[in-house]
């Protein structure tokens, strides 16, 4: 899955270098133009990061900002600031805004990336780190590789997926539907039991070197990686 983000910004040739070049090292994003359109955003689905111009139509900034932290599914959502003017850095910097980093404009895209990238793996390392270790499981994400113990794991495609899903959230227990959607895609159509199907069949590849069951196994609620 890829990291998503929002891109609140008025001026389109900001918000379409963004666009770009967040595309171009693999994130998805959506773009807001006004505050209004950013609540609404929000509101559909929640992003991994939000990219945020402080001099906004309708809705600032900052009242997006303090608007975030105040809705519990938002309240620990990373927002990059962006501001127009050194002096309103400065200024932003003196007060509570809430905003995990500030970016000044006119700003280099790499520089702008390597932010993201920074709030990201701070707040949620799985989601942008190329290794994803859990326990004794290490998930290498550029060669698709899996070792447990120092061991290879083979694993078919479906199966990585799956893995790589569950190591994002260690511990956190997701449902078959929630599994369907997150690894298939929700405009795919799979039976939930092909979601037993697979976790039977990660969890016998995890287990081929011997170890114990990685993969809980939650009575009519699914299926959780357990954290160590
Ligand atoms: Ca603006």
């Amino acid at each position: 899955m890829k990291p998503f983000i929002v891109i609140a910004e008025d001026e389109a040739s900001v918000s379409e270098l963004l666009r770009y070049n967040l595309e171009a090292h693999g994130y998805e994003t959506a773009t807001a133009t006004d505050g209004d359109e950013a609540m609404l955003l929000l509101d559909e689905r929640t992003p991994d990061l939000m990219l945020l111009d402080w001099m906004l139509p309708k809705v600032s900034g900052i009242e997006i900002c303090r608007r975030v932290r105040s809705r519990q599914e938002t309240a620990n959502l990373p927002i990059i600031m962006l501001t127009a003017k050194t002096e309103e850095a400065d200024r932003i910097r003196g007060l509570e805004t809430g905003a995990d980093d500030y970016v000044t404009k006119p700003f280099s895209t790499n520089e702008l990336v390597a932010r993201v990238k920074a709030v990201l793996r701070r707040i949620r390392p799985a989601l942008v780190d190329d290794m994803i270790e859990v326990g004794d499981i290490a998930i290498d994400r550029t060669t698709h590789s899996v070792t447990r113990q120092g061991a290879n794991i083979h694993l078919g495609p479906t199966e990585f997926r799956l893995l790589e899903y569950f190591a994002q959230h260690p511990g956190r227990v997701f449902s078959r539907e929630q599994l369907l959607d997150g690894v298939w895609g929700s405009d795919v159509y799979v039976e939930a039991r092909t979601v037993d199907v697979h976790v039977g069949r990660l969890r016998k590849a995890l287990m081929s070197h011997g170890g114990d069951n990685p993969i809980r196994t939650v009575r009519s609620a699914g299926y959780s990686l357990r954290e160590s």
